[in-house]
């Protein structure tokens, strides 16, 4: 069970956030996050980069062609502190044509610098020293440096590898809530592990959050990526009672392939939304003027839309291509739902350190990965099981994953 920890105070303070992160050694020096590494890794080595996840095609030449019209239009100085009407418009009728949700685009919506901050006002917004912020694990690694910076703790509730990819533990998912938890930091499709969280799992999360008077953010930046026609992507504020505790977060990013754009929004009932308008406007202000009205534009188009679709099936023969070569090198691998990602086990390879395999991987097959470690909390039950698992992305061209798939084979005995 953590302890509550402020952490340290003055200038050492950002070393609490290092530490979340999982990125202060023991004798105080700073590491390069795994991510930074690994590139500069491929970088040097010349390795087939499939350790970050963003795309190597850009979205589509109309939605760019509407941020370009944007500049030229003169929408370059601050818009407005919410969000441009015509985008939070944009989105609340998104939520209400896919998931009959209905916010409000004055009240209930709020545009931000990209997902992360949405995700990270909300945070610094509801949570505070003696709070505990409930994330699965393993977990998006900004969740545990923004729980750091509110000075909340930080628990979790492990996914587990099943024959049906990851899973929801609903046991420990309810040993993990206390009376303390004040947020319930959701996130599905899930990154890393790919998984869709079913309606089912998704009742668990919010009986358990109903009863211990939790509200829930929901990080579902992926909700256009589900690659198996038999899934949906099921939003946790459509279950009975849950809109009125849930803040559902999005972006552009990964839906629209503009993961540099950084357009994202945060949605739920007023005095939430109010409450996160409050923080946000002291961490930006405001973002992306030209982006906006582009991204308005990408949310109601209908060619945009069949893009959209023609990106999830191009994924979904991605992913069957990196699991089928994975599988054939030797890994045992955890077939994700969704997402750009896929996890895959070194243990049937010998390799039972996950950070030390992804060292020696450029120079065993060409190729590089992110040890699932950089998800987890060092010696966590989350941790131990998953130590010797990789994550691999698939958002990278067909004949880049092809090749990645043939140098692989060379791990095979
Ligand atoms: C990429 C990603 C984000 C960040 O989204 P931005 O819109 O780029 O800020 C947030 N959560 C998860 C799970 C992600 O993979």
């Amino acid at each position: 069970m953590p302890t509550p920890d402020p952490g340290p105070r003055g200038t050492d303070r950002w070393q609490h956030v290092a530490r979340a992160a999982g990125l202060l050694d023991a004798d105080g020096t700073v590491r390069p996050t795994i991510f930074a590494e690994m590139s500069a890794l491929a970088a040097r080595t010349g390795a087939l980069n499939l350790g970050q996840g963003f795309p190597d095609v850009d979205g589509p030449a109309s939605v760019a062609r509407a941020a370009a019209d944007a500049i030229a239009a003169g929408a370059n100085q601050y818009p407005p502190g919410p969000g441009i009407p015509a985008l939070r418009e944009a989105i609340a009728a998104h939520q209400e044509r896919r998931y009959g949700l209905c916010p409000d685009p004055d009240s209930e919506v709020l545009v931000t610098a990209g997902a992360t901050e949405a995700l990270a006002a909300t945070v610094l917004a509801l949570a505070g020293p003696g709070d505990e912020v409930l994330t699965l694990e393993p977990f998006y690694d900004a969740y545990a440096a923004v729980i750091a910076m509110a000075g909340a703790t930080h628990t979790t509730a492990p996914l587990r590898a099943t024959p049906d990819g990851f899973r929801l533990d609903a046991q420990a998912l309810a040993a993990a809530f206390t009376d303390r938890t004040r947020l319930v930091l959701l996130n599905t499709p899930h990154n890393p592990t790919g998984a869709v969280l079913t309606r089912e799992e998704l009742a668990v999360v919010a009986d358990l959050a109903t009863r211990h008077d939790a509200l829930v953010v929901t990080d579902e930046v992926y909700e256009h990526l589900v690659l198996d026609a038999d899934r949906a992507h099921v939003p946790i504020a459509t279950l009975p009672g849950m809109a009125e505790r849930t803040l559902t977060v999005s972006s552009a990013g990964k839906t629209f392939s503009f993961t540099g754009w950084k357009i994202g929004w945060v949605s739920g009932p007023a005095a939430l939304v109010d409450a996160v308008r409050t923080v946000k406007q002291f961490l930006t202000y405001v973002s992306g003027a030209p982006f906006q009205p582009a991204v308005a534009f990408a949310l109601q188009d209908e060619g945009v839309a069949a893009w959209v679709e023609g990106l999830v099936a191009s994924l979904a023969h991605r992913r069957d291509l990196l699991c089928e070569g994975l599988t054939a090198a030797g890994f045992t691998v955890a077939r994700p739902q969704g997402t750009y990602f896929v996890l895959a086990d070194a243990a049937p390879l010998g390799f039972d350190d996950g950070a030390r395999f992804c060292r020696e991987l450029p120079a065993l097959a060409g190729v590089v990965g992110v040890p699932v470690g950089a998800f987890t909390h060092t010696g966590s039950a989350a941790d131990d099981a998953l130590r010797s698992w990789v994550r691999f992305t698939f958002v990278k061209r067909e004949e880049v994953l092809v090749e990645a798939v043939a140098r692989l084979q060379a791990l095979r005995r």
